[in-house]
């Protein structure tokens, strides 16, 4: 298994393990796309061959392979989703897995629970993992994921040793993907739009991560830019379908805060640098804010409901 870009988290982790000090219950948090499913494979290693794990044995090849019957990964259980209230079937999902955690492995000593991209988890299943946490079986470990700690309880954070995991540089990025198979050149490049996130580049390769959604979000941007309104309406509903369209705003706000932190004296980081450059030399931090704001609110809202085009006339007419 090779981590990219991880390796003083590693050396931490190793270290911690090696001295049976590896705590049953972590939570790792990062951006997305930044490695911490690959991780949290990498720690269930560590609980169940050893530190530093062999990369060989029967138990590291299934985990390798994502066949281990005794790591579960709850959102995947849960039909992707686990934040909704009581009384739906994610809610019954969580409480048929939470059942499962009474029993012992298939085999070997440890179970080890993977609930990944906490951010949207609601505080009732927070609630009802807090007892779980606190006096586990010997034989339960827990690995939770979040881009931002500030999602999960409190309750939740003082029962978790929380560790940061890093953002791979654009060269880790380009070396993951060349191992991958993809050509250098192309591997580089698309390593650098992406500011070494490895994941999304991942998603941009398999078809999955649309490069046309990221090129929609670039011409509003640059529209935004320009006080172009119309322009800017025309590119946020160019890609019909909601989820679509969804997909654009989440790129225009990737942009959007680049820009705010281009004004705050960092550098621009996103896969359209020029266009927040742009949009920074032309607006104040409030206006970004509230442009990003404007983002929030329609993807809250029910205006959502209506008319996509309508939906992008409204936010372009918020904006400019
Ligand atoms: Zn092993």
């Amino acid at each position: 298994m090779r981590l990219y870009g991880k390796d003083s988290l590693k050396a931490r982790l190793d270290s911690i393990a090696a001295q049976h000090r590896l705590p049953h219950a972590i939570l790792l948090y990062g951006e997305r796309g930044t490695g911490k499913r690959v991780m949290a494979n990498y720690i269930a290693k560590l609980f169940m061959c050893g530190a530093p794990p062999c990369d060989s044995c029967n138990t590291c090849s299934r985990i390798d392979a994502n066949a281990h019957p005794d790591i579960i990964f709850v959102r995947e259980k849960c039909g992707g989703k686990y934040n909704l209230s009581v009384d739906n079937k994610e809610l019954v999902s969580m409480r048929k897995v939470m059942e499962s955690i009474a029993i012992k492995p298939n085999d070997g000593e440890i179970k080890v629970y993977i609930f990944e991209d906490c951010d949207d988890m609601s505080p009732i299943i927070q609630n009802t993992l807090l007892k779980t946490i606190e006096e586990p079986a010997p034989f339960l470990r827990f690995i939770f994921t979040c881009e931002n700690t500030q999602s999960i309880l409190e309750t939740i954070r003082s029962r978790v040793t929380e560790f940061e995991v890093p953002a791979p540089t654009v060269d880790d990025c380009t070396r993951c993907l060349v191992d991958r198979g993809e050509p250098a050149d192309k591997s580089h490049e698309l390593a650098e739009i992406m500011s070494g996130n490895i994941g999304k580049c991942i998603d941009v390769l398999s078809g999955a991560g649309d490069t046309a959604f990221m090129e929609a979000a670039r011409k509003a941007a640059a529209a935004i830019s320009r006080k172009d309104g119309f322009t800017a309406a025309a590119a946020l509903s160019a890609n019909t379908g909601r989820p679509e369209f969804a997909a654009v705003l989440g790129y225009l706000s990737d942009i959007l805060r680049d820009a705010l932190a281009v004004r705050c004296g960092a550098s621009a980081t996103s896969f359209g640098k020029t266009e927040a450059k742009a949009l920074a030399e032309v607006y104040t931090e409030d206006r970004l804010m509230s442009m990003l704001d404007t983002i929030f609110e329609v993807s809250d809202d029910a205006i959502y409901n209506l008319n996509l085009s309508l939906t992008a006339a409204y936010i372009t007419s918020k904006m400019l």
